[in-house]
């Protein structure tokens, strides 16, 4: 079986990789990876392939940054023209970002099959733009593999065609983590940032909702100033971040915090050897919500809801959006968690990538 694996952007990366490593070990499988470039540089890229042991890709489409249709359009004409010329017998894609969507939607109209990986995963809220590609490649997919149980009951609740199979398979995303956890553990990245024997809060900070608007952004800040006066503050900062609070003239303003520590976002090892020490964490991303879960560290996530349900449930999520008050409780709970009496979600063993593989096999 010819898979065409699609990547585009970090969070991509880091789901791929046991995917490709599961494939590898069985003799079905020809796995041709394909690089959209939705994100292309070093930092949001090339080190995450290095220390993921992700192969060189087979193709790279070089779309770069646009608008969202821009980005998709890009996607899918270049794609088109490979599986046109490449004809692969599936296209396996992952997560919710434009790349995913692209893909799914080239290959369906094309007639190959499509497989989801993180299908299922609802935030009910359309304003996302993840959300929108989450409820799309869902309908066009042929293999549906599911990390929480809430996403077997939001498709269950959608209705499946006949020929869609919904598997609860675990979440990837753990997979690579658990792969990696003594590399991360070699690494020791508070030190590197002065931040040793300090207790802080590690921040990432990058949905459009949160940081596309002078105002919002005024409401980060806040969000930063409040956590700088319990903890010691670090921001790997994503590109879209500080392109705002340049674009804003913000970025002086944050800088000059107390106890506030910025940088380049961080390699992968890096970044979760500082989340494994820190005393919480702030986010509004969607994978630092289960990595936090599966590492016992109080994630305070800067959402008004979230499609990872189970970390709230069964983790040590809560949500707080930008409200001041609720992210000062927060903060105050997180001082208090006790980590040595916590357990993680059952189903995130390590193993997700195998069951995928060979539920396709066995199909
Ligand atoms: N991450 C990283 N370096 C950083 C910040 C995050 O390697 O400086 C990793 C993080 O551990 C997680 C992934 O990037 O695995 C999340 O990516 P992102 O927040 O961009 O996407 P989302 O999860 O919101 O889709």
């Amino acid at each position: 079986m010819r898979v065409f694996n699609i990547v585009g952007a970090r969070p991509n990366f880091i789901k791929i990789a046991p995917i490709l490593r599961a494939m590898k070990d069985v003799s079905e499988f020809e796995a041709v990876l394909v690089h959209t470039g939705q994100h292309y540089d070093r930092v949001m890229s090339g080190l995450l392939f290095e220390q993921l042991d992700i192969p060189i890709p087979h193709h790279c489409l070089n779309v770069g940054s646009g608008t969202h249709a821009r980005q998709t359009a890009e996607v899918m004409t270049r794609l088109e023209d490979l599986m046109l010329e490449d004809r692969p017998d599936l296209v396996l894609v992952v997560g919710d970002v434009n790349s995913t969507l692209a893909a799914a939607l080239t290959g369906a109209k094309l007639g190959i099959r499509i497989a989801h990986v993180e299908a299922g995963l609802r935030s009910f809220d359309m304003s996302m733009p993840e959300e929108i590609n989450r409820l799309l490649v869902d309908r066009i997919s042929e293999f549906l593999f599911v990390s929480e149980p809430s996403g077997m009951e939001n498709l269950q609740n959608e209705g499946l065609r006949e020929n869609q199979h919904a598997v609860l398979v675990g979440n990837v995303m753990i997979d690579s983590l658990a792969a990696c956890l003594p590399a991360i553990k070699a690494t020791n990245a508070a030190a590197r940032l002065g931040l040793s024997g300090k207790k802080y809060a590690a921040v990432t900070v990058h949905r459009p909702s949160n940081v596309d608007t002078e105002e919002t952004l005024l409401q980060v800040l806040s969000v930063l100033e409040e956590t700088c006066e319990v903890f010691h503050v670090v921001l790997p900062i994503h590109p879209r971040t500080r392109a705002n609070l340049e674009r804003f003239g913000l970025l002086s303003r944050i800088m000059a915090l107390p106890r506030f520590h910025m940088t380049q976002p961080l390699g992968y090892f890096e970044f979760l050897n500082l989340v494994s020490h820190a005393s919480c964490v702030l986010t509004d991303s969607g994978g630092l919500q289960e990595e936090t879960t599966w590492l016992g560290i109080p994630c305070i996530t800067l959402r008004e809801n979230t499609e990872r349900p189970i970390t709230i449930s069964e983790g040590t999520n809560v949500l707080t959006g930008l409200s001041i008050n609720k992210i000062r409780r927060a903060l105050q709970t997180a001082q208090a968690f006790d980590r040595a009496a916590y357990q993680p979600p059952k189903l995130w063993d390590g193993h997700a990538a195998e069951r995928i593989v060979n539920a396709l096999v066995q199909d």
